[in-house]
């Protein structure tokens, strides 16, 4: 079993007694001298998009390219509609699906990929999400980058949180955070991060959520297009935002 978010935020202080602040060492885990700093800074988040599996996965969907209030608004009017379930969203004419979701914008587009995830859910375990949640993570993540406009961090974001599956949900904050701290070479791909950040960090549902919750929340506020710096939690760990400020 893992260990709790608590845990997380002040493991390694064994590690780091009798050095200062100044000097804590990056080398033995940066990812998690990050994640540590971030949790004594900001706090839990307490991020569970969605009050069912299934609204986070349509909520993972219809949240590319833009906020999150547009998304709640479009699975507000879903729910309005009766249609928040795999069957009830399955039922509807397509037309009537993308004036539904038009808030999320790109109505048309996001219609037509949530029916391409339905229409596969239903061909794989007869609209069933619980048949799911029992199947191997690795083969699971595959099928779902086989269904039209599903890309990788939907893909993850549906497998850690439609299905609490330990896989590190990575997004644009999270690259800019780690190549201005220098722990990516140059542009890297999302695959690339993401075996970086789960082979660093341990494999633990709740500590994943918490980390990547945290990342955005200091993208939001600190790291930004043009960087932050000072008061940000990270302030004192070696950085260099003059070639990332674009
Ligand atoms: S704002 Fe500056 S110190 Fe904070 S994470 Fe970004 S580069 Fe690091």
């Amino acid at each position: 079993m893992g260990r709790s978010v608590e845990q997380y935020s002040t493991a390694g202080g064994s590690e780091c007694k009798g050095k200062t602040r100044d000097e804590e060492p990056m080398r033995d885990n940066p990812l998690m001298v990050i994640y540590r700093r971030l949790y004594d800074r900001f706090g839990p988040q307490r991020w569970w998009p969605g009050q069912t599996p299934f609204e986070v996965i349509v909520g993972a969907i219809l949240t590319q390219n833009t906020n999150w209030t547009n998304v709640e608004k479009a699975i507000g009017n879903l729910r309005d509609a009766g249609a928040l379930s795999p069957r009830g969203l399955h039922a509807l004419a397509f037309e009537e699906l993308s004036e539904l979701i038009r808030p999320a914008g790109y109505y048309n587009v996001k219609a037509r990929r949530l029916a391409s995830f339905l229409d596969w859910l239903f061909d794989s375990c007869g609209g069933n999400l619980d048949a799911l949640a029992d199947r191997n993570p690795s083969m699971l993540r595959e099928q779902l980058l086989e269904i039209h406009g599903i890309g990788p961090e939907t893909a993850d974001s549906i497998l850690l949180y439609a299905f609490g599956m330990p896989v590190f949900v990575v997004d644009a904050y999270t690259c800019r955070i780690l190549g201005r701290h220098r722990l990516l070479e140059g542009p890297a791909e999302y695959e690339t991060v993401r075996e970086m950040m789960e082979s660093l960090v341990p494999h633990d549902t709740a500590l994943y959520n918490e980390f990547h919750a945290l990342l955005v929340r200091l993208g939001k506020e600190y790291c930004r297009t043009r960087a932050r710096c000072s008061g940000c939690p990270l302030e004192d760990l070696p950085h260099d935002v003059e070639s990332m400020e674009s």
